[in-house]
């Protein structure tokens, strides 16, 4: 039997969750989440840091790839190159600044929200993340990024070696110093895509789980609905794109477009439960660490060009180890719980990929959200909500629309039938 909604969102990720949490809040639109939950859902792989500044100034696994590029000395430990330019040191521009700093502050109210009315905690975490400074190429690195964020000057904090060992006393001698950003901070990731869910559960989203989206409806230019395998047919105004390294599918469905969405191989590790050891996050030219809540660490993560493939490779969690026990020495002798890859929703320029496309009606992008969508879920549910009730938006999402790339299209969208 047909079902018929005002908006469908094709992905369950934290982005799709997080849209369908935020149009549910406003109780008159009938919505939809289908999610199929694929092996490599990047969510489920993510480190849960909101490392506003940090990813913005290529620290987060962006550190660990570019000296892998330039120095050259990580080859055998990390995966292939995706999307870095070797000769420029890789900073985003100033409009994913301002898209993940907004995000970044949208968190506390959010956690407050859907604590107070929906019951679910996702462990919002005042850290801070420090990138650990070992020799001159990290000191260089660090004072380029100083120079290159005049304007967040207030954000960011010098600490040398003792003041780093105050502040995180089990971090190696071998660390000369650090650069801190204040307002970058953490999240479990696992409970915000839940909490989001849970969320727009409550507030009457229909959600459809195990249910594979296999085709676009068309009448004309608009997009009407979609196929799945499970469910059968839905109706709908509006169809919102969250498929995650997935949505070049969907598109090409419901636009004739390709967006240049392609999966970007995370590996990543987790530690048995430990003691208090690090009082916020630490990223260094090896790898990132981040103790959660419960006491678990996490250490991330690769980048790789693997296409769909979520093997756990030996070189590549080995890489990541050393790299932990070399800033935290007492990681040597602790045991691993865990290890996981997860597939980014990687875009050629890095920046995500967001609402209309020209010539198509009815349908929105949500996607292409990278090594940050955690972070910047909580402003993407805001935008697309904005969009969907055509509504003045908080920030200018030009830099983000798919129109940015020259893509062919496969097929005209109103020769597009069921897909
Ligand atoms: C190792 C690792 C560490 C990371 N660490 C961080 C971090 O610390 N901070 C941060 O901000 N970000 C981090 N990220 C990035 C972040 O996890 C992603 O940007 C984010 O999860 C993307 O969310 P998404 O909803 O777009 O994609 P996903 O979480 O992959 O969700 C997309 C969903 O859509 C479903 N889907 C796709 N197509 C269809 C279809 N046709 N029918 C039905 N369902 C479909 C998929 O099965 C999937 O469940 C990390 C990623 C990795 C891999």
């Amino acid at each position: 039997m047909s079902k018929f909604y005002d908006v469908i969102i094709a992905g369950g990720g934290v982005i799709g969750a997080s849209c369908a949490y935020q149009l549910s809040k406003r109780k008159n639109l009938k919505i939809a989440l289908i999610d199929a939950k694929r092996p490599g859902n990047a969510t489920r792989a993510s480190a849960g840091g909101l490392w506003a500044i940090g990813e913005s100034v290529g620290l987060g696994c962006g550190v660990i790839f570019f000296r892998m590029m330039s120095a050259n000395r990580k080859r055998e430990t990390q995966g292939a190159a995706v999307a870095v330019d070797a000769s420029t040191p890789h900073i985003l521009p100033e409009s994913f600044f301002e898209f993940a700093l907004q995000s970044n502050a949208l968190y506390p109210a959010l956690h407050r929200e859907l604590k107070d009315n929906h019951g679910m905690d996702f462990k919002f975490e005042k850290t801070g993340l420090k990138f650990v400074i070992y020799d001159d190429e990290d000191r260089l690195y660090a004072e380029h990024i100083v120079g290159c964020i005049p304007h967040l000057a207030d954000q960011v904090r010098w600490l040398d070696q003792a003041a780093l060992r105050e502040s995180e006393p089990s971090v190696s001698h071998e660390a000369r110093g650090a650069l801190e950003f204040l307002c970058d901070h953490q999240v479990s990731p696992f409970r915000l895509a839940d909490a989001y869910i849970e969320g727009a559960r409550q507030n009457g989203v229909d959600i459809f789980v195990n249910t594979n989206v296999t085709g676009v409806l068309h009448h004309g230019s608009r997009v009407t609905g979609v196929q799945t395998v499970e469910e059968g047919v839905f109706h709908c105004k509006t169809l919102i794109n969250a498929g995650g390294a997935w949505a070049a599918d969907l598109s090409e469905w419901a636009t004739g477009i390709r967006i240049p969405v392609k999966p970007v191989k995370g590996q990543i590790l987790l530690t048995e439960r430990m003691p208090k050891i690090l009082n916020g996050c630490l990223t260094t030219s090896d790898c990132y660490v981040a103790q959660k809540d419960n006491g678990e660490i996490l250490i991330g993560s690769t980048t790789e060009d693997k296409g769909f493939d979520v093997t756990t490779t030996y070189p590549e969690i080995a890489g990541l180890v050393q790299g932990a026990v070399r800033c935290l020495p007492e990681l040597k002798d602790v045991n691993l719980k865990r290890t996981w890859a997860g597939l980014r929703p990687g875009s050629p320029d890095e920046l995500p990929i967001l609402g209309p496309m020209r010539g198509v009606e009815g349908y929105l992008n949500a996607c292409g959200h990278f090594r940050t969508g955690i972070l910047t879920s909580a402003i993407t549910g805001v935008l697309l909500d904005k969009l969907v009730n055509d509504e003045p938006l908080p920030l200018d999402i030009t830099p983000f629309l798919a129109d940015r790339f020259a893509v062919a299209p496969v097929k005209q969208a109103s020769e597009l039938e069921l897909a």
